[in-house]
């Protein structure tokens, strides 16, 4: 059986790492924003538009002229409430309930304000509580389909491996790593196996230190992974956007070839 050739990376490198920060935490621009700047880092920062930046738009502007990305994470991170540990979630936004018009609308305007705050008319988006589908039995829908024409990619299902880059890799469903409560070790070790692999790890944070969030990454353990990963010099850390428009070019190029 023939061995698939790598993907390949720009300027020689070996793998790709998105690290990304949900849910509009102060936390983000107060603390991460600088630290992956320090370490001369970008990030993807998601936002759900009614937690903070509705009132308080200011801080991600600044975020986004630094240079990271601010992804849609939808206006009022609606979940599907089913299981007893998401009855956190207003009966008003259970996504089991939603329809793909209020799905796209909502999407859509959270993109709107999204570009009133940092200019830019292409972003990502990240799916909430990594759920896949709105509805249920009969209405459930994909949200893979409801999202293709207003985002470059979107961060999907919970993985817990990096992603394989293939040629009919799906942008709009791409697998999210939770870094949250894990050890430096496991992180690090998912970043060897991204460069084994010549992957993309797409890397999920909400809170950094106790109070900031119900599920978080200790902040010695982020300032570590920072470390790490700026210490790579093969692997190439980048905001989603960025990653996703090189590996859409790569496979048109791929498949203008192949024709
Ligand atoms: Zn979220």
């Amino acid at each position: 059986m023939a061995v698939p050739t790598p993907f390949s990376w720009p300027a020689g490198r070996k793998c790709a790492v998105s690290i990304t920060y949900d849910d509009a935490l102060p936390v983000h621009y107060e603390l991460a924003g600088p630290a992956l700047e320090a370490h001369g880092l970008r990030g993807t920062f998601y936002l759900n538009i009614a937690a903070g930046p509705s009132h308080a738009p200011l801080p991600w502007r600044e975020l986004a002229a630094r240079g990271h990305e601010l992804g849609n994470h939808s206006l009022f991170h609606p979940c599907r409430r089913g299981a007893a540990d998401r009855r956190w979630i207003d009966k008003a936004f259970d996504l089991r309930q939603y329809t793909p018009h209020r799905f796209q609308q909502e999407v859509g305007i959270a993109n709107a304000f999204l570009q009133l705050i940092d200019g830019r008319s292409e972003r990502s988006y990240a799916y909430t509580c990594f759920d896949t589908h709105i509805g249920r039995w009969r209405t459930r829908t994909p949200i893979a389909g409801m999202i293709r024409d207003k985002f470059i990619a979107a961060r999907g299902a919970r993985t817990d491996q990096p992603i394989a880059v293939s040629r009919d890799l799906d942008l709009m469903n791409l697998g999210g790593f939770l870094a949250d409560t894990l050890p430096l070790s496991a992180l690090t070790d998912a970043v060897k196996r991204a460069g084994d692999e010549s992957s993309w790890l797409i890397l999920v944070i909400d809170g950094i230190g106790a109070g900031t969030h119900n599920s978080f990454v200790e902040p010695s353990i982020h300032h570590n992974l920072l470390d790490f990963l700026a210490s790579e010099s093969s692997t190439w850390v980048a905001p989603v956007i960025e990653i996703a428009k090189w590996v859409r070019r790569e496979n048109e190029e791929a498949l203008h070839l192949t024709k």
